[in-house]
């Protein structure tokens, strides 16, 4: 008789291979078939019934299957796959309590020697006992359900603009949900519930706004970690970007019609009316056959949302995939799920029973107070009703060309949108705060939102001028009025169109100077997307995305292999590797720190690199074994001294050596952003090939105003003359010894291409869909003039007074 099957389900695909391989080690190479249902992809966190119900089957050989899982949604998930397969394997199908390594490994042991199914599950529930008695401990002490006053306690203090609103509590709920710990949070201010942390729509509802004091209770085996990293988290504002939270901070609620997406569009109007979906009337099968029919519509609508979040990553940038991941995790609710499965216990179709519960999640939502988390209502609605429409069979509405009227757009429906066919967007009602509106600024289709339902009514086919900028439109216009509209957006067309045709050839001034426009990357998506965009190079690979949030650091090879993977993207351009740039604001799993008063001025970059030497050299020795093959550059973030730097090049040159033979196109270089390190350029630039600014940093130190401090942002300006004296002395210090380019925002903005070049700035580095208007910006400077303006922007006293100058 075959042995029993196992099957894996954890959130870490990389988890669950590891956990298989310790597992395999101890059964001595005897058969056994253990099956991984694990992650949403090689890297994604994440669990899917349908994987689960695919390794169940595979690993099923006649004598049962004992599934492991590890927590949350896993169990959840495990359960909902329990229902999607066949009645006569499910008979033979045991999810089991126990704990995932200690049980799959005793499992493995136990099916290897032929155990019964039960035997398994015996075995595997007793896992803890041999650690429990080794420790001296009773073997479920601590273990998930001890009570929580037992846990530890914790405050933190909420910074995002809009207080934990979808994306800071979904980065909250991603960093406990894989813990082996328990969290609840209340709000303090409101007195309110405790709540469980892995649930975002829960955290939602607790209404943290900005200043509010969220107290936290941590219990379970690992809580002081939790703690000390929930509270990290916190601290770093949960990695909400300054720019995204502003992004919605600035706009105000649609109570008019309101200019979310700036531009102009003029043609036909075509409603993307959805006929609202009719729940039918059916009496309910039984409850385990709703259930099934509930779940096999969550896992089509999580494989469609997941492969839109694919495509926006590669389209439109990784910040804006990350919208879907809230969506994601709200099919994965247990709360939305256990309020569904309640009604459906009681009576009610799938279909009822779901639509209810999503009805009195989004009424929670549009009760409260703050914009930003009534606005969340919306996203509930939508990702319901995609649910539903896969239960029911019902087709999307389909947007044709033209000016799109809608009474809102799901995110999804937004992302679907082609900016070939949409040439404006009208909507109804909607918020400027919306995710849908966040991906329509980001393909550039001009939107107005809270226009009134009377646009409703609009013909078909009417003429429609949408004005974005200003938030107005007109329907069918006077013939005078449409044609100098027309004009206008055939101006703006073309000149987008000419930068994108163009995108792929070099940036050269008007008198023959060619200034290299790379992109900066954080991922394999962004080198595509630079590719795409006509970026000369990659001028800044973040390489933070491959150490962040994970027990250990990445081997060398797994390096090679992500580093190829960005080189191959950009098809033989020039790839420039920063070295890890984390330290004391973004603290890495694996090597925390001290906790530091002003972490911006403490152990990063560099200085944190050099702490750890043997992580800096396998970072370097990856580096330098990708520029055998592709021309790479490396370049050191944070340098502050001439001995710091020093003793990268060292590490480097070690490196370079261990790697073989010396690859001809190997550059190194440093980030310029501490301002010590723009006045000493002409000591640094000889030991470099290149010095490439960072003006996000080099502004914040130049200014003392931190980068993501709000009520600092004015002073904190990139146009100050200040900034420009210190570019310009980098500049005037490598002059003859190493080339000088900008990676920092400042790069990015059209206005100041001219001004950098007038500074002796040889190389640009900007975010991938900015490159081609970047290199517009250059096509129209003369560098000999640019030159004369530089002198005067530096003299200039003020950051308005170079706005001025520039015109
Ligand atoms: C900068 O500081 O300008 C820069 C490009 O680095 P980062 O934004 O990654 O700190
Ligand atoms: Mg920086």
């Amino acid at each position: 008789m075959a042995p029993v099957g196992l099957v894996v389900v954890s959130h870490s695909r990389a988890l669950a291979r590891a956990a298989v391989a310790l597992a395999q080690e101890m059964v001595h190479g005897k058969q056994l078939r253990i099956a991984v249902a694990a992650g949403l992809d090689e890297t994604t966190f994440g669990t899917d019934a349908s994987q689960i119900v695919d390794a169940i089957t595979s690993a099923e050989q006649g004598a049962g299957v004992v599934v492991l899982m590890d927590l949350g949604s896993a169990v959840l998930s495990a359960e909902l796959a329990l229902e999607l397969i066949d009645d006569d394997v499910r008979d033979r199908v045991v999810l089991c309590p126990a704990p995932l390594v200690e049980g799959l490994v005793v499992a493995a042991v136990a099916a290897a020697g032929g155990a019964t199914i039960d035997e398994v599950v015996a075995e595997a529930g007793g896992a803890l006992a041999g650690k429990a008695g080794q420790l001296g401990e009773v073997a479920d002490a601590g273990a998930a359900g001890t009570p929580v006053d037992d846990g530890l306690v914790g405050t933190f203090t909420v910074e995002n603009p809009h207080g934990l609103h979808a994306r800071p509590a979904a980065r909250l709920v991603q960093e406990v949900r894989h813990r082996d710990t328990r969290v609840l949070l209340r709000n303090v201010r409101t007195d309110s519930e405790w709540v469980d942390a892995t649930s975002l729509s829960k955290i939602a509802t607790l209404g943290v706004r900005k200043g509010d004091t969220v107290e936290l209770r941590v219990s379970g085996s690992r809580a002081a970690e939790t703690l000390e990293h929930v509270l990290a988290l916190a601290a770093r504002n949960f990695d909400e970007s300054a720019e995204s939270a502003t992004a919605v901070a600035s706009a105000p609620v649609a109570r008019q019609p309101i200019g979310a997406v700036a531009g102009l569009g003029i043609g036909p109007a075509r409603s993307a009316r959805q006929s609202p979906i009719e729940v039918p009337d059916e009496p309910a099968a039984d409850p385990a056959t709703e259930w099934r029919r509930l779940g096999k519509a969550i896992a089509t609508v999580r494989r469609d949302i997941s492969a839109q979040r694919a495509h926006t990553a590669r389209d439109v940038g990784e910040a804006e995939a990350g919208i879907f991941d809230a969506h994601l995790l709200l099919l994965d609710d247990a709360e939305l799920l256990d309020a569904a499965r309640t009604r459906i216990d009681d009576g009610s179709s799938a279909a009822a029973g779901w639509s209810a519960a999503v009805s009195a999640l989004a009424g929670r939502f549009a009760a409260l107070t703050d914009p930003y988390l009534q606005a969340r209502a919306a996203d509930v609605t939508a990702v319901g009703d995609q649910v539903l429409r896969a239960m029911l069979g019902v087709a999307p509405g389909t947007a044709g060309s033209g000016v799109l009227i809608a009474d809102d757009l799901t995110p999804g429906e937004a992302a679907a949108l082609d900016p070939a066919q949409v040439v404006a967007v009208l909507m109804a009602y909607g918020s400027p705060h919306a995710h849908n509106v966040i991906l329509l600024r980001a393909k550039n289709i001009p939107t107005i939102v809270g226009a009134g339902p009377d646009v409703l009514t609009v013909a078909e086919g009417a003429t429609v001028a949408v004005d974005g900028t200003r938030g107005e439109y007109l329907v069918d216009p006077p013939a005078d009025v449409r044609a100098r509209f027309l004009e206008q957006v055939h101006v703006l067309e073309d000149r987008r169109r000419a930068a994108h045709a163009r995108s792929d050839r070099p940036a050269v001034t008007t008198d023959g100077v060619t200034v290299g426009v790379g992109a900066n990357i954080g991922s394999v998506d962004d080198a595509r997307a630079a590719a795409a965009h006509g970026a000369d190079f990659a001028g800044l690979v973040r390489t933070e995305f491959l150490f962040l949030g994970r027990p250990d650091a990445p081997s060398v090879d797994e390096q090679v292999a992500v580093y190829r993977k960005i080189a191959e993207a950009l098809d033989g351009r020039r790839v420039t590797l920063r070295t890890l740039d984390v330290g004391g604001d973004k603290p890495l799993e694996f090597a925390p720190g001290p906790a530091e008063l002003n972490p911006f001025l403490g152990v990063r970059g560099i200085r944190m690199s050099l702490q750890h030497p043997q992580l800096l050299s396998d970072q370097l020795l990856a580096m330098a074994l990708v520029a055998q093959h592709t021309p790479v550059s490396v370049m050191f973030p944070m340098v502050s001294t001439l001995d710091e730097l020093l003793a990268a090049r060292q590490l480097f040159d070690d490196a370079v050596a261990k790697a073989g033979p010396a690859p001809a196109g190997l550059q190194v270089g440093i980030m310029i952003e501490v301002p010590a390190a723009a006045l000493k350029s002409a000591a640094l630039a000889p030991h470099v090939d290149f010095m490439s600014i960072g003006t996000n940093d080099l502004t914040q130190y130049a200014l003392a105003a931190d980068r993501g401090n709000d009520a600092v942002a004015t002073i904190g300006d990139s146009y100050d003359p200040g900034l420009l004296a210190l570019i310009r002395a980098t500049c005037a210090g490598a002059q003859g010894r190493a080339s000088v380019s900008v990676c920092g925002e400042f790069a990015a903005d059209e206005r100041a291409a001219g001004l950098l070049i007038g500074l002796g700035v040889d190389a640009l580095s900007v975010t991938p869909p900015a490159v081609p208007a970047v290199k517009e910006a250059v096509r129209a400077v003369d560098r000999a003039s640019a030159q004369e303006l530089a002198v005067r922007a530096v003299a200039a006293d003020s950051a308005d007074g170079v706005r001025e100058l520039l015109g």
